[in-house]
């Protein structure tokens, strides 16, 4: 019987995201500087088998039952969906899941069904192809969209789209995109624009508080919270009226999650974050390559998520606020 994995303050984390790669086909504004950015060395990077052997320590040990395979974006890693496949073989009934720009869906997303990917979140943060160049630095709307559609064809539904809003940016486009929710049947989720662009782009200017983009939705589309039963980072939400897909916010800056937070980070470099603002990270890949047994790894990482931090986007508001040194395309988002 696999034991929770608690933190000092209570939560029992049970939701693992690991970057797969901290290397990216496009250069989102919001995520990378346009070039520049160092990418790790190959041999730094965790091989599919010590993803595999870690996985199972989390699965196994502890009960994590959602892992989400993310980056930089996770279809560049080549053979992704090998690793799909030998994480499905530990449980197929594991909730595995992918956030990926969607540009090589056509491409893959048959065979990560196949593999055993259950579901993707696909991040596209506007329904213009110019913008679209403008926000990702890559001229690839039509083959996002494309991929979309390859996505449904292969039957990983619901989909779920990803959009961080950004004033004066995309924040035009809110109801266009509750519009395609119900259209389509997705579950497109708002995400706060969060001080962790890599190249200190940010700032509190061009945070849109989730609760603006709720009640301009709501004015035309009431909504009823969706039937989650526990407390979770995305507050999800279905259509009053019974149309199909529905909305979630994501309001790490404003309304910071962490009393309800779940979520452990493996990065690509095998260091576990207990916090995507941590200044911290526990590395596990080098233990893993000097021989050490399952027994002290978990040692290690129950000692770690014991000292998770309280909260750290609570933070970001403070003048004080420091932001972590990696960013969301190098700690895996
Ligand atoms: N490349 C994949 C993608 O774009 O979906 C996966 C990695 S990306 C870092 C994961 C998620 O983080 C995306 O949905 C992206 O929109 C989001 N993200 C990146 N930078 C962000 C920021 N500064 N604030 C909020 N969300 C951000
Ligand atoms: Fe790449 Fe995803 Fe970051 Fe965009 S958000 S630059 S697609 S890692």
């Amino acid at each position: 019987m696999p034991a929770a994995l608690r933190d000092s303050f209570g939560r029992v984390a049970d939701d693992l995201r690991i970057s797969v790669t901290d290397r990216c086909n496009f250069r989102c504004v919001y995520c990378m500087p346009a070039e520049g950015l160092r990418w790790l060395a190959r041999e730094d990077i965790l091989r599919f088998e010590e993803i595999h052997r870690l996985t199972r320590i989390f699965v196994q040990r502890y009960g994590v039952r959602t892992i989400r395979l993310t980056g930089g974006e996770p279809l560049v890693r080549v053979r992704i969906e090998e690793l799909v496949a030998m994480l499905n073989a530990l449980d197929p009934s594991l909730d595995i899941t992918m956030t990926t720009n969607g540009v090589l869906l056509r491409q893959k997303a048959k065979l990560l069904r196949e593999a055993g990917l259950k579901r993707v979140n696909v991040s596209l943060d506007t329904l213009h192809a110019d913008r679209f160049a403008e926000i990702a630095r890559r001229d690839a709307f039509a083959r996002t969209m494309d991929g979309l559609a390859a996505a449904e064809e292969a039957g990983l539904r619901p989909l779920k789209l990803n959009l961080v809003v950004m004033r004066g940016v995309n924040d035009d486009e809110v109801l266009d995109f509750a519009r395609l929710a119900r259209e389509r049947g997705y579950e497109v989720r708002f995400i706060e624009y969060m001080p962790l662009d890599g190249q200190g782009r940010w700032n509190s200017d061009l945070v849109v508080p989730n609760r603006r983009l709720q009640e301009q939705i709501e004015d035309l589309f009431p909504l009823v919270p969706a039937q989650e039963g526990k407390a979770a980072p995305a507050q999800s939400f279905k259509f009053a009226d019974g149309a199909p897909g529905g909305v979630g916010f994501i309001s790490s800056v404003s309304d910071a999650f962490c009393s309800s937070c779940n979520r452990l980070r493996l990065s690509a470099e095998g260091g576990l974050r207990t916090c995507l603002f941590s200044m911290r990270e526990t590395p596990l890949r080098d233990l893993m390559r000097q021989g050490a047994s399952d027994d002290s790894l978990a040692r290690v990482i129950e000692a770690a998520v014991w000292q998770k931090e309280e909260g750290g986007a609570l933070h970001i508001s403070d003048s004080s606020y420091q932001a972590p040194a990696k960013s969301m395309s190098q700690i895996g988002g």
